[in-house]
């Protein structure tokens, strides 16, 4: 049975103090008003991974989760994070693969397939992200490019592999734009995602796996996303830097 998830990307916002404030509220408010089936997961900037560790509850639904890891397990790489450092301070979740990442950092398909490699060989769980620009949703193949992009990354994994990995479709045009995916436009996606992995791998595994949406959800139209059939929950940009909205997109998954 695939899982409900809600991942929190806080991306490169707060400072210390807010972001201890926020997760103390987040922990709260969930615990409070959450009783179903969501996993939680927060991605606070990886400064702030070791203190972040002290306010989630241990054996609990909120799991920690990094932005990013290196694709190589350590060495001379200056600045950068490995995913062997990521779980030695109790990360459970890395996002790997994020737009901004490939955008800004020049992340290409064959890196990010290394660094889901090294985040399943420390047992951590991948949040692998996809998505399709604007140009391409209007004028080009964009099911073929979002194919691509799993194939490339995760198609050389074992089944057994995969079924660790979460996936999270993120059209660009929709991350941090307020433009939102509408909820036909995710489940058409999402469908053609778990039928790729299912053309690979069989059936089975594609329906254990769990495809979020990612591209301003929020606690307005997160229900409407999160009723289709293959939309697993979430990943959470702006809406997850809000304790108030990111419970609120929580309650709308379970
Ligand atoms: C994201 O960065 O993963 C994201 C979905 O951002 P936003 O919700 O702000 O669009």
């Amino acid at each position: 049975m695939r899982k409900k998830i809600v991942a929190g990307n806080w991306k490169m916002n707060k400072t210390m103090d807010e972001a201890k404030a926020l997760l103390s509220e987040v922990v709260n408010m969930v615990k409070d008003e959450v009783s179903g089936d969501v996993t939680v997961v927060l991605c606070p900037p990886s400064i702030y991974l070791t203190t972040s560790r002290q306010y989630i509850p241990s054996g609990g639904r909120i799991m920690l989760g990094a932005q990013n890891c290196h694709e190589k397990e350590s060495g001379a790489y200056t600045g950068e994070v490995s995913a062997s450092m990521l779980k030695s301070v109790g990360v459970e979740y890395v996002i790997v693969g994020h737009s901004e990442r490939r955008q800004y950092f020049g992340e290409t398909n064959a890196q990010l397939a290394g660094k889901v490699d090294r985040v399943l060989e420390n047992g951590l769980t991948p949040i692998f992200c996809c998505g399709e620009s604007l140009d391409l949703r209007e004028n080009g193949d964009y099911v073929g490019f979002v194919k691509g992009q799993l194939t490339d990354s995760l198609f050389h994994l074992s089944a057994e592999a995969l079924a660790n990995v979460v996936v999270a479709y993120e059209p660009i045009w929709a991350i941090g734009t307020g433009l939102t995916a509408s909820s036909a436009q995710a489940q058409e996606m999402h469908f053609e995602i778990r039928q790729h992995i299912a053309d690979k791998y069989g059936d089975a595994v594609a329906q254990d796996i769990s495809i979020l949406y990612g591209g301003s959800a929020n606690e307005k139209n997160a229900a409407d996303l999160f009723s289709q059939p293959d939309v697993d929950g979430g990943l959470i940009g702006g809406a997850s830097l809000k304790s108030r909205a990111f419970t609120d997109v929580v309650k709308a998954a379970q």
